[in-house]
């Protein structure tokens, strides 16, 4: 009998043992590794050799580790670590684009991503035809014979929606095409590579490490894909090297071992605030809501265990309102005013002015991204009644209540 997948208890069941015995792998903390024969160092430029290291670029042991434990956590053969989630996304599409390729991408993606995508792949003559990720048919009409890449959030950012894995997988096999999803919104509740995607990638900045000390990213996908992305000849992360550095590496695992408790965290209190704001006549969009858009289709897809996510979005009608009622709240000690995401404390943006001010105006009316939007990444607050209520309190004072 097979037992069913689940990320965390894949993550538990892998053990390093660092020198002495200890419980954490020891750190790695060298750039170049030292050879007894001239001739091995020749074997292990041209091969990976499991177990033995030339130089911290090609990989250290640390970032295997790491590497190892997220590949176990999205299920795939294996896995990549990267300086910065956009060092992963762009490494990944700079290799499996060449110049003529296109790619689809949902218009409701990371605003990096999204610039990256509209500004500087043209450049090496890689176009993007943006669409609502979310109509199939659109999707559909979208691909053409230079497609290589379908491109999507599992939850998208900033606005929450949720692309439908199976089904875009299905036309990415029927046209030979690489689906790549995003899964930096939902670690652990998504398990994308199940779903039928061939890639996937996470800023580790947010949910992951958690703690905002870092930046860091990962690619998970099979043996081959991760050799092309590391081969030391023609692979984009290789030679573009955007490299994680091995201390770091060490302290996002330990923090990856508690992520299933704090993802189960934040998606109770972003349940909470959800229906809280909802029940006191504020617009929130919140995909554990049943008037999601996309709630169904979620629940068809996630690991049910670990909730809707952390991810919470109110509009509050415009940018003065947002704007004042993020100080309030921030003045009120329910969260601070930043960007990013996944943190113990509430964190708040109104991402039109910010995390995707680099899509043009137009086009975020189009796609339903108002100005008066917050997006909230909520915290692991402990009594998140109390912290709803003072959040209450700060939306009266702009008459919202
Ligand atoms: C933050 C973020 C990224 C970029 O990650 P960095 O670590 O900041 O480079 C990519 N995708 C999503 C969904 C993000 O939230």
């Amino acid at each position: 009998m097979s037992e069913k997948f689940d990320p965390a208890t894949n993550i538990q069941d892998i053990q390093y043992f660092g020198e002495f015995g200890g419980v954490n792998p020891s750190i790695t903390d060298s750039a170049t590794y030292t050879f007894l024969e001239a001739g091995r160092m020749e074997e292990i430029f041209e091969h990976e050799i499991e177990g033995c290291y030339l130089y911290s670029r090609h990989w250290n042991p640390m970032n295997k580790y790491l590497a190892d434990a997220l590949a176990q956590m999205e299920g795939t053969e294996t896995a990549q670590v990267m300086g910065s989630g956009m060092g992963a996304i762009t490494s990944t599409l700079m290799e499996l684009c060449a110049s003529g390729d296109e790619i689809v991408a949902s218009h409701t993606i990371y605003g990096g991503t999204y610039a990256f995508l509209k500004n500087y792949a043209p450049k090496f003559n890689v176009n993007t035809k943006f669409v609502n990720i979310t109509n199939l048919e659109s999707v559909k009409n979208a691909i053409n014979e230079n497609t290589k890449v379908i491109y999507c959030e599992a939850l998208s950012n900033p606005l929450l929606e949720v692309a439908d894995l199976p089904a875009l997988s299905k036309l990415a096999k029927e046209n030979n095409i690489t689906l790549v999803v995003d899964n930096t919104f939902t670690p652990m509740i998504f398990s994308p590579n199940a779903l039928g995607a061939d890639v996937v990638a996470h800023s580790l900045t947010k949910f992951i490490n958690g703690t905002n000390d870092t930046t860091a990213g990962c690619v998970c996908s099979s043996k081959e894909f991760i050799g092309k992305l590391m081969d030391v000849n023609t692979g984009s992360a290789m030679l573009l090297g955007p490299v994680l550095d091995s201390l770091r590496s060490s302290s996002i695992l330990k923090n990856l071992r508690s992520l299933h408790l704090r993802i189960m965290q934040h998606s109770k209190n972003a349940m909470h605030l959800a229906h809280t704001f909802q029940a006191a006549g504020l617009k929130v969009k919140y995909p554990g809501l049943p008037d999601h858009p996309q709630h169904e289709l979620m629940k068809s897809m996630m690991n049910e265990v670990y909730g809707f996510g952390g991810m919470l979005l109110i509009d509050t009608g415009s940018k003065e309102n947002a704007y004042k009622v993020m100080e309030h709240m921030q003045n009120a000690n329910v969260g601070y005013l930043a960007v990013s995401l996944g943190f113990y404390k509430t964190l708040f943006s109104a991402p039109g002015s910010s995390t995707s001010s680099e899509i043009p105006e137009g086009e975020r009316d189009e796609m339903g991204m108002s100005e008066g939007l917050i997006r909230m990444s909520v915290g692991l607050d402990m009594d998140i009644e109390r912290t709803g209520n003072i959040m209450l309190e700060q939306f009266k004072k702009i008459n919202l209540v």
